[in-house]
């Protein structure tokens, strides 16, 4: 199985505000863009979170997956001074809306592990993007 970058690459724990409601997956602990919530136990009905790499390992075929956004909150990026923020999305989280340090990337450590999901979520917004062009041009046609 094939995963793109921002489904198995987890947020540092560091960095991780709250990990909401389904931000935190059961397994491995960790917070990733994405997560499934599955009802899991005989009678006794516990929700459990995953991540796509963990949902493969550990779900069936026949077991709901079906993966959302997370709604867990991230603090500033930047690892040499921090700036107050602590209520970003994912993306913002990684693009490094919230200051100056955080937009400059002067983390080195993970520094191109950012770049590709800054890519991917870049080439995701560009693909939706598109599909709405299409989707108003057709639209158009119709008038
Ligand atoms: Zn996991
Ligand atoms: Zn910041």
């Amino acid at each position: 199985m094939k995963f793109f970058y921002t489904q198995i690459i987890p947020v540092p724990d560091n960095c991780v505000a709250e990990f909401g409601s389904r931000g935190l997956c059961s397994r491995c602990k960790r917070a990733y863009e994405e997560s499934t919530v599955v009802e899991k136990g005989h009678g006794l009905v516990v929700d459990k979170v995953y991540c796509r790499k963990c949902a493969s390992l550990e779900l069936k075929e026949d077991e709901k997956q079906e993966f959302e956004k997370t709604d867990a909150k991230f603090k500033c990026p930047s690892e040499i001074q921090k700036c107050d923020a602590n209520q970003l999305s994912y993306e913002e989280f990684y693009v490094g809306t919230c200051c100056e340090n955080a937009s400059r990337w002067t983390d080195k450590k993970r520094k191109l592990e950012r770049l590709e999901i800054v890519n991917e979520i870049y080439k995701r917004s560009r693909f939706a993007e598109s599909e709405a062009e299409r989707d108003a041009e057709r639209a158009m046609i119709k008038i």
